[in-house]
């Protein structure tokens, strides 16, 4: 068995594998797509001490930094089970059949953005259509853009984005928001944002190169019409990867996997960083900090359980 057997190679992942190799114990990292979400990203202007990268670039960086050490890779393969067994080790079932089974187990299986599924948003990802207001917000200085989604996610995202963006228009599918009253009290208190209720979003327009405007309707039928504008922040849900793990340990109502302050999860040798826990601030920065706490906590666990 792995002393450390790290699932998922985003940045926590990678983060928690080089703390725990610097540390001369075994560990193996099973990834899925090594890089997650960094991959599908193109300006990263908020890696602190780099000032700018791009997605693909800090995906081979944290790579080449993890196989730096003695870190036993497991590429392209997808874990699909969990299990604790009676003799102190934890079991986990890959979708090809094969299992790896680690005295600790760090879980950072990251997560995946809830998507619209309108034609054009899939063309015009990060040429306009982006997921991350922490993110992108500065990118859209001044000009006009949309936030999908009623709920505080997005309700929040307006008002950041209001303090940076020329306008706003909030657009909700339902007829009413979601978000706390006190997020719908300060949205309505802005002027420079429109809200658009029980309305849905058909498709994103674009000129080929980058967004260019936003056809939307009334949800009860109706007649449709074009908003003009540069961005569209979809704010419709984040999904953890956690639905492999079924009910081997406390998810919150979200899926998100529960941890304290030091990463331990539920079960006992099972710790989780990054996106795919309760984490409310979803970057790289903390989920390479939480990589690092998750495996430090691991260590700990390690040396207070296991036979000198
Ligand atoms: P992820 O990056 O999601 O990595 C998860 C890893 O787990 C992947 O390797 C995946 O393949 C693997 N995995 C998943 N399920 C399984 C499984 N069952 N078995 C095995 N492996 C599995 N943050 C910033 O700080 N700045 C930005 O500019 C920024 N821009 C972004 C732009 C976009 C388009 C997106 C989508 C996100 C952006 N973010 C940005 C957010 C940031 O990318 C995430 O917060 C960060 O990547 C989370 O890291 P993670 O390691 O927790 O998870």
């Amino acid at each position: 068995p792995y002393d450390v057997l790290v699932v998922g190679g985003g940045p926590a992942g990678a983060s928690a594998a080089i703390y725990a190799a610097r540390k001369g114990i075994r560990t193996g990292l099973v990834a899925e797509r090594f890089g997650g979400q960094v991959l599908d990203t193109m300006s990263i202007e908020n890696l602190i001490s780099v000032p700018h990268t791009e997605g693909p670039k800090l995906a081979a960086d944290l790579e080449r930094h993890v196989t730096e050490y003695d870190v036993e890779m497991v590429r392209s393969q997808a874990a699909a089970g969990l299990s604790a067994g009676d003799d102190g080790l934890t079991t986990v079932d890959l979708a090809n059949g094969a299992s790896l089974s680690g005295k600790t187990v760090i879980l950072a299986t990251g997560a995946r953005w809830r998507t619209m599924g309108v034609p054009g948003e899939e063309d015009y990802r990060n040429k306009g259509v982006t997921f991350c207001p922490h993110c992108d917000g500065p990118l859209f200085k001044g000009k006009r853009i949309a936030v999908i989604g009623g709920g505080n996610s997005g309700v929040e995202a307006a008002i950041d984005l209001a303090g940076i963006v020329g306008h706003v228009t909030l657009i909700e599918f339902m007829d009413d928001m979601r978000a706390d009253a006190v997020l719908q009290r300060k949205l309505r208190s802005l002027p420079n944002v429109e809200v658009r209720l029980g309305t849905k979003t058909t498709e994103v327009i674009g000129d080929g190169g980058k967004v260019t405007g936003l056809a939307i309707e009334p949800r009860d039928g109706g007649e449709g019409e074009q908003l003009d504008l540069e961005g569209v922040f979809v704010q419709i849900g984040l999904l953890p990867n956690t639905e492999w793990l079924g009910d081997a340990l406390e998810l919150s109502e979200r899926g998100e996997i529960v941890i304290d302050g030091v990463g331990r999860t539920s079960l006992p040798g099972v710790f989780a960083a990054g996106d795919c826990t309760v984490e409310p601030y979803k970057q790289i920065v903390t989920a390479l900090g939480a990589g690092s706490t998750a495996s430090l906590s691991a260590f700990d666990h390690l040396i207070r359980t296991s036979a000198p």
